[in-house]
This record gives structure tokens, C-alpha cells and sequence, in this order.
């Protein structure tokens, strides 16, 4: 990757906006004719926020799509995009639904009802509504909220500098990820660990709270493959998933009570003596300290807790501790209660505790975008030293329904800005949410693909570019391929990239 180093920053987010320079930087793209109107067919990815982050291909000629596929010789998509992805052309891009000019509300709020406007005309408005408040309220009183609905680097952050520059709120976007990140980063200093593509030299695989039949097809694809080989195939979750029907042992547990399973198991394999000592004694830290917190923890006190049979708790731990290669793949699934981070921290134990990671295709599995940071160069995307250090005050996306009808906080949110997200339907606390995009002296401006329940509360919304209009880079969470994209056809070049418009 070291045409990329080459890349200014500047030069790199202009290339999001005009869509027009840089393909010597993008070793991944093919790009064989100087004919605009000839075939193109260049790569790019999934910009959804999903654990597979597929490759596809895209043809385009005479400027409109005449191919879409993924490609069959990248290692992880393998030649197939789910449903949600297959047809994104007809669905997303040239979808009759899709928003393709500026509008503003001229209905109530949340009825939907908008005429056009120039793209000029709206950003003046906007511009001069925001001046207000600015100098009235001050630039706190403005929040972006934005998300994954396009996970691209120049994208998912297309607003940061603008909204850094007039000194916003500043949103907290770690709604999902950051429990067990912050779990598996206390045991082990990092996230990344086995490589999606290495379970398929797996002997052992646990899937604790995680069901890729339906939401990591192309892992579950490499996990039938290992099973093939005579990979045994452990599922931990409360819930009978389409997974858990087909493994060869489903441990059904409370939920919430992960915590104590996974120190339950160390409880076992420490007084079984089923652990690797030496390889406790040159990687680790801290055994004398957990040897004696995991006394509390045994199969009888964990099946308690947990629901489950001790014998299967003792069980559970033999098999592990001697499966090799033993890999434990974690996601998102159990992070979603009180003590998620606390999970994730004792299950990353287990690997260390019995030296599963030394084999190709033991240890643990959860994310891979650390991989990524010096190859890719991310400073370049960096928010410039100027405006890093603007102190302004964070809302966490979680609280949006309370941010935007607090009586407490000053200033109040006066404008709202969404951006590669819906909240009226994905954040908690819902009523609050819609309560407060009910608010009349809320200017709220969306950029959508359609008009989605949260654009029927805008006051402008303007639409926004696909996955197939914008230069973008991909690092990717979950496997280890990272993407330049770029395919710009001209038939919409008339809507602006969200980085254009902030
Ligand atoms: S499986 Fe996930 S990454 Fe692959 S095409 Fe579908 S949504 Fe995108």
C-alpha cells in the first residue's frame, strides 16, 4: 500500500467529492479504457455495517450499471453478496423510491409533505437559520448524528470537520461494538485476533453470542467447511438461533449470565490443570489474582447463575482446553446488557489460559480493522490539528430522545443534523426520540437515500449518493482485505457526496 502514503489529505477528500482524480493511487481498481462511454469495470465494497464487509464488482457503460456481482476470487465473498446486497443497483441506486433532489417541508412535522428547492436556495437557508443560532445559542446548540448506513472512511465521517469548525456538539457513536471492544482490549491490549478465513483450520469452534447463519453468511460458509474436516461446532446463546439448530452442542444460558460461564470455565480448566503453564508464564499477567477470584465460580454456583447443567459447565471446559486448534468467536450479541464489557474481558482469558493461540486457527475472533491503521495511513482523514482540540461537549447517540427534550441542558439542541442514519427507528427510547423530532423550533436537516421515517420530520432533506457514486476507502472490521472504490456514473452526478455538502 505504499502508493497510498502518496495521497494528500486534501487531495484524497476531494476525490470523495468530485469523483474524478486518483486512479494511479488505487492499486484495486481496474480501470483499462480513456472512452467515457465505454465498459468500465471496477471493484469496491459493502458499505453496509455488517460483520462479512463483502467485495463486489461493478460494470458500467454508457454510464449506467450493466453489472453487478461479487467477485469470485476474493477469498472471504467468494463469489456471493447476500440478499440485502444482491440487487443494490435496482434497489438503492436507481430505485423509482429514491430521493434525487432537495426538498423542504411545507407539511407538519412528520407528515411528510416537502416541495422542492434548489440545492443553492436550501443551503442558504440552512446557513443563515445555523448563523442564528449560532450567534444566539452558541454552536452547541447544533448536533450531527450520524452512523453505519455507509461505512465508508470519507463518508462516516463526513461532517466531522465542518461540525468541528462551528464548534457542535459532539456525538459519542458507540452504540454497538464498544462493550466488548473495551472487554477484550482490557484482557489483551488489542481486538484483533484469528483471521475469519483461519477457522477453517479450527478443531474446536465456540460461537458465543453470535449467529452467522442469518448475519456473517461468509464466516458460517468457512465454519461448514471446517466442520467438513471434522470441526466440532459449540453455540452459546440464550437464543434457539438458525445457528444454534445445526451445531453439534447448543448450551442455552441466562441471559446475561456470560460473565459467569466463562469464569466458571477457567474455574475448571485451573483446578483440572487443564491450562498451558508455560505459556501462562511467558504471556501473561495476573494468574495468581484470577486463580483465586475463580474460586467463587464453580460448576455447581456457575449452573446457578446460568441456567445450565454442571455437568455440562465442567464438560464445556475439558473440551475446549483440549480441542486444538480452539477458537472462540465473539461479536456483538452479548454485549448488549449490563456487564458486556465484563464478558468479553473474562472470555478473552480463556485462550490465554490454555494457549489456544498458538495453532493457525485457535485463540479469538472478533474484529480486524486494527490491521489497518499504518497501512492505510489514517491520518490522513485525521480532523486537522486547528480544530482537534475544540473542547466542545458530547452526547452520547444512545441519548439522543433525552438530548433533544431536556429541560437541563444548555444550550438546549436548536439543530440536528442525521447523516447515514435513521434514529426515528434504530435508537433507544423511541417516544423521547420522536418527541423530540416533534419539536417545532428544532431545525432539523436529514441526507437520505428516501424519505425514512426520520426525513418525514426534517425541514429540508437532501438526498444523498449510493455506495456506486462515491471514492471511498474501506478498512473493514471483520477480514482483512482493505478497499479503494470509486464508481461515479454520471446519470446522478447531480446530488452531491455528503462530504459536498457539509
Ligand atoms: S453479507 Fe454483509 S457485507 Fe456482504 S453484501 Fe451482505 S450486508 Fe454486505
Amino acid at each position: 500500500m505504499a502508493a497510498s502514503k502518496e495521497i494528500t489529505r486534501r487531495n484524497f477528500l476531494e476525490m470523495s467529492t468530485q469523483g474524478a482524480v486518483g486512479l494511479s493511487l488505487m492499486p484495486l481498481i481496474a480501470s483499462s479504457c480513456s472512452d467515457a462511454n465505454a465498459a468500465k469495470t471496477v471493484n469496491g465494497a459493502c458499505c453496509l455495517d455488517c460483520p462479512d464487509s463483502c467485495s463486489w464488482q461493478v460494470t458500467v457503460a454508457n454510464n449506467q450499471v450493466t453489472d453487478f456481482k461479487a467477485p469470485a476470487e476474493h477469498p472471504f465473498t467468494a463469489g456471493k453478496l447476500c440478499d440485502k446486497m444482491a440487487d443494490y443497483p435496482t434497489d438503492v441506486t436507481y430505485s423509482p423510491h429514491r430521493l434525487l433532489k432537495p426538498l423542504k417541508r411545507i407539511g407538519k412535522k412528520g407528515e411528510g409533505k416537502f416541495e422542492e428547492i434548489t440545492w443553492e436556495k436550501a443551503i442558504a437557508e440552512i446557513s443563515a437559520q445555523l448563523q442564528t443560532i449560532i450567534k444566539e445559542k452558541g454552536g452547541e446548540a447544533i448536533l450531527p448524528f450520524s452512523y453505519g448506513g455507509n461505512e465508508g472512511k470519507v463518508q462516516i465521517n463526513a461532517g466531522d470537520n465542518f461540525f468541528m469548525h462551528i464548534g457542535a456538539t459532539q456525538l459519542e457513536r458507540n452504540i454497538c461494538g464498544g462493550a466488548v471492544e473495551a472487554g477484550i482490549m482490557a484482557t489483551n491490549g488489542q481486538t484483533t485476533g484469528v483471521l475469519p478465513e483461519d477457522i477453517i483450520h479450527s478443531q474446536y469452534i465456540v460461537l458465543w453470542g453470535t449467529n452467522p447463519v442469518h448475519s456473517n453468511q461468509h464466516l458460517w460458509t468457512i465454519v461448514e467447511k471446517a466442520r467438513a474436516k471434522g470441526a466440532k461446532l459449540v453455540v452459546i446463546d440464550p437464543f434457539q438461533s438458525q445457528t444454534a439448530l445445526q451445531a453439534d452442542w447448543h448450551l442455552q444460558l441466562v441471559p446475561g449470565t456470560d460473565t459467569a460461564l466463562a469464569l466458571g470455565l477457567i474455574h475448571v480448566i485451573l483446578k483440572e490443570k487443564l491450562q498451558d503453564q508455560a505459556y501462562i508464564d511467558q504471556y501473561t499477567t495476573g494468574i495468581e489474582e484470577l486463580t483465586k477470584h475463580v474460586e467463587q465460580y464453580a460448576p455447581q454456583a456457575v449452573a446457578k447463575i446460568t441456567g445450565l447443567d454442571e455437568t455440562d459447565i465442567a464438560q464445556l471446559a475439558r473440551e475446549y482446553a483440549k480441542g486444538s486448534p480452539s477458537l472462540i468467536r465473539v461479536l456483538i450479541g452479548l454485549e448488549h446488557q449490563a456487564n458486556g464489557a465484563s464478558a468479553a474481558r473474562a472470555i478473552a482469558m480463556l485462550p490465554a489460559l490454555t494457549g489456544a493461540w498458538k495453532p493457525l486457527g485457535g485463540g479469538l475472533m472478533n474484529m480486524t480493522y486494527e490491521l489497518f491503521g499504518d497501512a492505510l495511513n489514517y491520518q490522513l482523514l485525521d480532523t486537522p490539528e486547528g480544530l482537534k482540540n475544540k473542547n466542545t461537549r458530547k452526547v452520547n447517540m444512545v441519548q439522543l430522545g433525552k438530548a433533544l427534550t431536556s429541560k437541563d441542558l444548555n444550550p438546549a439542541i436548536h439543530a440536528l443534523f442525521v447523516f447515514n442514519s435513521n434514529p426515528a427507528v434504530t435508537m433507544p427510547n423511541q417516544n423521547s426520540v420522536m418527541k423530540g423530532l416533534e419539536r417545532e423550533d428544532l431545525l432539523t436537516v436529514v441526507l437520505e437515500h428516501f424519505l425514512t421515517d426520520t426525513a418525514r420530520y426534517a425541514d429540508y432533506v437532501f438526498p444523498a449518493t449510493t455506495a456506486l457514486e462515491n471514492w471511498d476507502l474501506f478498512d473493514f472490521l471483520r477480514n482483512a482485505l482493505p478497499y479503494f472504490q470509486r464508481t461515479r456514473h454520471r446519470a446522478l452526478r447531480a446530488i452531491k457526496t455528503q462530504y459536498g455538502v457539509f
